[in-house]
């Protein structure tokens, strides 16, 4: 174990998902451990900046693993994006004696982190927490399995009430710049197009498809469109354009919004926040410093930050083709 690694923190940032209460826990119980001192940090980057540390020990984190949201809530915080705010943040850490931070967080806060440790050379560790599996360097980020857990759920249900009166239904879910959650829940829920924002396959395809699945005596049809998509409409426009060219077809709209960040995080997203916890702080023991656990071929593996936070994910080219075979 490296000499100066004595007092271990953590905190949560950005956007909340289902799953960051188990990796705290895992990151809590892994410092207990070890012989370890853990403190969280409250309200992100923004409770660093004010010193909101509390203390913790494996007890802190009982009854936590099955919580959606995280305990220590998030925060976006503007301060932290300037010198100064980091400054204020970094003698906040060393004013409580800390050696190395843990973030559990999306891209921004990786960028956040990672300037941290350049301007202060001080150790971080990321953990990808977010519904959106967007971060490069793992196959899936906690909270993104619930979410697309939560997504089928809800199209299942609305595919009951589709089907009872024939018809079209636009759901929107979650993603301004990737279509993972459109795209795995579409496939899982057996929607009949599925708009994501990595390709525009133009509104005709559209009207085509849903002409096709009319012909071919389906009783309901379901599109599943990602917040970011590629063809310029909103659900609501795509709904008065379909009514506008279809007019065979009795369409509605549904927003999901913020339901899918919530509910219990499923076993998969605890199983993966409690391997990633141990695995950020066993790390930072090696002396290892800028990295992301993530996990690739169910192994965990580390990622430099700066490789992780350079673009977005990669649209899944096989689950597309697989998708156009299922609305044959
Ligand atoms: P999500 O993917 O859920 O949006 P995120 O971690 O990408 O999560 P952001 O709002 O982008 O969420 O970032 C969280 C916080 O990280 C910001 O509020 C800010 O405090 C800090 N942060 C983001 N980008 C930077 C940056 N370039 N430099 C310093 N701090 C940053």
């Amino acid at each position: 174990m490296p000499q100066n690694i004595n007092k271990i923190a953590v905190l949560t940032s950005g956007g909340d998902s289902p799953g960051m209460n188990a990796a705290i826990r895992s990151v809590v119980r892994s410092c207990a451990y070890m012989k370890l001192q853990c403190v969280a940090i409250y309200r992100g980057y923004q409770g660093m900046i004010d010193g909101d540390f509390k203390e913790m020990n494996a007890r802190s984190v009982n009854n936590i693993i099955n919580k959606g949201g995280t305990i220590l809530k998030s925060a976006r915080c503007l301060e932290f994006r300037t010198p100064e705010g980091r400054k204020k943040g970094f003698e906040q850490l060393k004013k409580h004696n800390v050696d190395a931070l843990v973030v559990i967080g999306g891209n921004g806060s990786f960028a956040g982190a990672l300037k941290l440790n350049e301007e202060f050379n001080f150790p971080v560790m990321g953990i990808p927490g977010t519904i959106d599996n967007d971060i490069l360097g793992t196959s899936y980020t906690i909270g993104f399995d619930t979410a697309i857990n939560t997504v089928v759920e809800v199209i299942d249900k609305i595919r009951d009430t589709a089907s009872s009166h024939n018809r079209l239904f636009f759901i929107e879910v979650m993603g301004r710049d990737v279509g993972h959650i459109a795209l795995n829940a579409g496939v899982g829920a057996g929607a009949e197009e599925i708009l994501i924002p990595e390709q525009n396959l133009g509104l005709d395809r559209l009207l085509d498809s849903l002409k096709r699945s009319k012909k071919s005596g389906k009783s309901s049809s379901i599109v599943i469109v990602a917040e970011g998509d590629k063809t310029g409409k909103n659900v609501f426009e795509l709904k008065e354009y379909v009514e506008e060219h279809l007019p065979i077809y009795d369409v509605r709209v549904s927003v999901l919004g913020h339901m899918q960040r919530g509910g219990n995080p499923t076993c998969f997203d605890r199983v993966l926040a409690s391997r990633m916890g141990v695995r950020a702080v066993e790390a930072i023991l090696e002396g290892k410093t800028n990295y992301m656990v993530g996990i690739r071929d169910s192994k965990l593996i580390l990622t430099p930050i700066s490789e992780a936070i350079k673009a977005h994910t990669e649209v899944d080219e096989e689950l597309i083709r697989v998708s156009d075979i299922m609305t044959t």
